[in-house]
């Protein structure tokens, strides 16, 4: 995700946090200082901080879970909102879904027991019965918002972990389209609501229902494209009869090809008929503009776009597409010549209709 940071890794996962997430810590820091003075504001920012790490912990509860079916976590990333884990791909059998989406809320709900256990412990309840003074405390207010967490998450509708149970349990008797439709729809009422309630409870909430919308909205897309892939080949609906440049064009030679065609980029490649990788119409423009015709595009090449084979199932494509940060996927015969690509917007236009 741009804008975000490497904080540190395990077991293969990096955790990444989001400028965003550091721009909340300085508000909330800034507005807790002028109402209480520093003690305040630094007993503000450990408690977010120490609840945005619940929140990891929680991304790692999907994480672990997904490895142990085989789908690994390349990077979990803190936002403003939550924390949201990249799996490579969602675990196929409803069963496997179910498990991982669980695994997120059973780790706060963990934490939850162990404060309060330590709570317990810690505050002699039998001659001090102070309810007010255990809640105010630090590990009394991590306690609610672990719980709080809990109940958060298991809403049944999507992007909520919730969601994923709900398809889970769903899929079995209505298949997974439906499924997904059902608590795709149930999530975006729910983001309308979240807004309304927004008039009252202020922006923060507000951005919430934009994400849970936008979320919710993103699921129907995606298994809509699943069950389009389902029966297809890479070569059913590959764009192909792209014009090609070689690897010693200059930026002129490009745009003088581009002139007389309507494509947005143009693969480049190399004497053997292999791909090197794309250009696009806007960064050669920009070159254009910028350094004059003769610049060599060599160095302008996008090379590490993934490829498969043409005669792969297109499932294998829309994982890629869906998973990376990549809108393309080349697609490449036996000896790795260029046959054509596969955009996610031209899938999903194929799957809408
Ligand atoms: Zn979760």
């Amino acid at each position: 995700m741009p804008w975000s940071f490497k904080l540190f890794e395990i077991a293969g996962t990096q955790v990444r946090a989001h400028l965003t997430f550091f721009v909340l810590l300085a508000v909330l820091g800034t507005w807790s200082y002028s109402q209480g003075g520093i003690d305040a504001a630094v007993e503000r920012v450990v408690f977010v901080i120490l609840l945005f790490g619940c929140v990891v912990l929680h991304e790692f509860g999907h994480a672990f879970a997904a490895l142990r079916c085989g789908v690994r976590t390349p990077d979990i990333t803190i936002l403003p909102i939550g924390g949201l884990a990249r799996l490579e791909s969602m675990p196929e059998k409803p069963g496997e879904e179910a498990v991982v989406a669980i695994a997120g809320p059973i780790v706060n709900l963990i934490i939850a027991i162990l404060l309060g256990a330590y709570l317990y412990l810690s505050f002699d309840m039998q001659t001090a019965v102070d309810f007010e003074s255990v809640v105010a405390s630090l590990p009394g207010q991590l306690l609610l918002a672990n719980i709080a967490l809990v109940v958060f998450n298991l809403v049944p509708a999507f992007p909520m972990d919730g969601g994923r149970l709900l398809r889970a349990f769903l899929t079995s008797q209505i298949g997974y389209v439906r499924a997904t439709q059902i608590a795709a729809t149930l999530g975006q009422g729910l983001a309308i609501a979240f807004a309304v309630l927004a008039i009252f409870a202020g922006p923060l909430l507000f951005l919430v229902a934009v994400f849970v919308f936008l979320a919710a909205a993103n699921e129907k897309q995606a298994a809509a494209i699943r069950a389009f892939a389902a029966r297809r080949t890479v070569r059913d609906v590959m764009i192909t009869n792209l014009e090609p440049l070689s690897l010693d064009s200059n930026v002129g030679d490009a745009l003088q090809l581009l002139s007389r065609s309507t494509q947005d980029i143009v693969p480049v490649l190399d004497h053997d008929q292999q791909l090197c990788g794309f250009v696009s119409r806007r960064d050669l423009e920009r070159a254009f503009k910028r350094d004059g015709p003769a610049r060599p595009i060599s160095d302008m090449v996008e090379a590490d776009i993934p490829s498969v084979a043409s005669d792969a199932e297109l499932k294998q494509a829309v994982d890629l597409l869906q998973n990376s940060e990549k809108h393309i996927v080349a697609i490449t015969d036996r000896s790795r010549r260029f046959q054509g690509y596969i955009a996610l917007q031209h899938v999903a236009r194929l799957a809408a209709l």
